[in-house]
């Protein structure tokens, strides 16, 4: 029920949603390494980015992404996460190598983003060996120092549904930097059902 003209529709540039989304579809063909440099031209090239600065950035992304579907629940929903976060980095690489950054510095990026993939899978793992010990409902236990990021503060003493993760894992969180772990869920003895968004407390959905 739009009132834009399609005209004016194709003069929009894409959001980087869109442009995330357009990547990761590429991805999830898992196509040859030309045919998806191919495919991340088509996208790119019209949103700014040199065919030249996307054959380097696809070469460089010639990884897979890890997207082994198996294992426990977190280990499954963070997998089907990873397109979208690669997909993410090419288009950050693609506009750091447009703007005059070089190959050599996005080699290094492209390592902790591989490096980061892992974390996350490892995390998910610790997360799954929980749900093992507990079942899909566990407990968000920070640190407690001085050093918790807020948002893991804020969850810290909640519980969680593990197919609902509040924006990640125990593990996870901020970059990797999250020292968080998945616990028995609080107050098993008395515990009340959590009241729809699987967060306890009504904190709500935290993202
Ligand atoms: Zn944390």
């Amino acid at each position: 029920m739009s009132s834009t003209a399609p005209a004016a529709r194709q003069q929009a540039p894409p959001s980087d949603a869109m442009l995330i989304g357009a990547i990761t579809i590429a991805l999830l063909a898992d196509l040859p390494p030309a045919s998806l440099a191919a495919a991340l031209g088509g996208v790119l090239v019209p949103a700014g980015i040199a065919a030249g600065v996307v054959a380097e950035v696809a070469g460089l992304v010639a990884t897979p992404v890890n997207m082994r579907l198996a294992g426990g629940p977190a280990s499954i929903y963070t997998a089907a996460s990873e397109p979208s976060r690669r997909a993410a980095y090419i288009l950050a690489a693609s506009r750091r190598v447009e703007a005059g950054g070089t190959i050599d510095a996005e080699r290094t990026f492209m390592r902790q983003h591989l490096q980061a993939a892992r974390a996350r899978a490892g995390a998910a793992l610790d997360v799954d060996a929980a749900v093992t010990a507990n079942g899909t409902l566990l407990g968000w236990r920070s640190r407690r120092d001085a050093h918790v990021d807020p948002i893991c503060a804020r969850l810290d003493g909640t519980n969680f549904d593990v197919t609902r993760p509040p924006g990640g894992y125990p593990g996870q969180l901020h970059g990797g930097t999250c020292r968080c772990s998945a616990v028995a869920p609080f107050g098993a003895n008395s515990r009340r059902e959590p009241a729809g968004a699987g967060l306890r407390g009504g904190a709500g959905r935290l993202g």
